[in-house]
């Protein structure tokens, strides 16, 4: 058997003895999975739950919910946040009550031109609803995709996006899209979790690159910093000309020292801010440079934790 078809065989045995039982998973109806997308768009699934199940009991149908007040719209969305979402949803459901005389579209492609939807949520709706063959890519497909098959592109750029997005196509088998897609995308979430993965419990291991190669630490791969603002409580901070690294700066966050900070540049200046990795613990970034100088975040890797105390300060907000 070649590696795409074990890939394939093995999740969607998987799928079968596990999937996670929602309220919109057993639904064929385009209106629902449209709303249960929509809502998890930026929710978690246990927020989300309620909130859609409110939506379907107070608006039933696409036409139902085109004809309810905006104001009756937002209420039900109050808590979710990201109030475009509802608004979209609201202004989609008059266009296809008004417009489309209450069908709702049964291509990708018309699907992909509604307003509030993306490529992963027409991907979503047109697999689940309709059983067309488009693959989902979300978070989840790219860690599964990027530990089985160990791809070290970055995830976060367009180069990965065409790689995975062309992976997770020529996977998808014609029969049971939507099963595929809901199967890779419920393995990432409770099987090949970004930390811990169950690995020995989980049916793919025998073929996959990360187990054998132990790198589901390392995979997937991000080129971008996840950053939290710092706040100076210094007033002034000077580099020493002709030193690359300010020496003399000192900072405590989480409780880790760091007492050389990066510069590129010979130059003095009041910096307000610094950037820390939450991704990576012990990597700082510079922040404010004076706009003149245009100078980009340089990473400062510091290994272990260094004495405390010294001035300037700088101290986590
Ligand atoms: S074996 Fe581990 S890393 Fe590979 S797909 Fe399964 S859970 Fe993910």
């Amino acid at each position: 058997m070649d590696t795409h078809a074990f890939f394939r065989e093995k999740l969607l045995t998987w799928f079968a003895q596990n999937h996670r039982p929602m309220p919109w998973k057993a639904e064929n109806d385009p209106y629902r999975i449209w709303l249960s997308e929509i809502i998890l768009q930026q929710t978690r699934v246990e927020q989300g739950m309620p909130y859609y199940l409110n939506f379907i009991e107070r608006f039933p149908d696409v036409t139902q919910l085109a004809n309810a007040p905006e104001d009756e719209v937002l209420k039900a969305w109050e808590g979710l946040g990201y109030y475009s979402r509802a608004r979209n949803l609201h202004e989609t459901a008059k266009f296809i009550s008004g417009e489309l005389k209450g069908v709702f579209p049964d291509s990708y492609t018309a699907i992909r031109a509604l307003k509030g939807v993306g490529d992963y949520t027409a991907a979503a709706i047109a697999s689940f609803a309709f059983g067309l063959p488009h693959a989902v890519l979300d978070g989840n497909v790219y860690r599964v995709l990027s530990r089985f098959w160990g791809i070290e592109t970055p995830t976060d750029t367009p180069k990965a996006k065409k790689e995975f997005a062309a992976l997770a196509q020529q996977l998808l088998p014609s029969e049971r899209p939507g099963d595929f897609n809901q199967a890779i995308m419920d393995l990432g979430a409770t099987v090949c979790t970004p930390r811990l993965p169950q690995c020995t419990s989980c049916l793919l291991h025998p073929e996959c690159c990360a187990f054998r190669l132990n790198k589901t630490g390392e995979l997937p791969i991000k080129s971008k910093i996840r950053s939290k603002r710092i706040v100076f409580s210094s007033t002034s901070w000077s580099i020493t000309a002709n030193k690359r690294w300010c020496k003399n700066a000192k900072a405590k966050i989480s409780g880790a020292t760091c007492t050389s900070f990066p510069c590129s540049k010979q130059h003095r200046y009041r910096p307000t801010t610094m950037k820390y990795c939450n991704a990576c613990p012990g990597i700082f970034l510079m922040g404010n440079y004076p706009p003149a100088r245009n100078l980009a975040p340089y990473p400062n890797r510091i290994d272990k934790p260094l004495p405390t105390g010294g001035s300037p300060q700088f101290l986590a907000k």
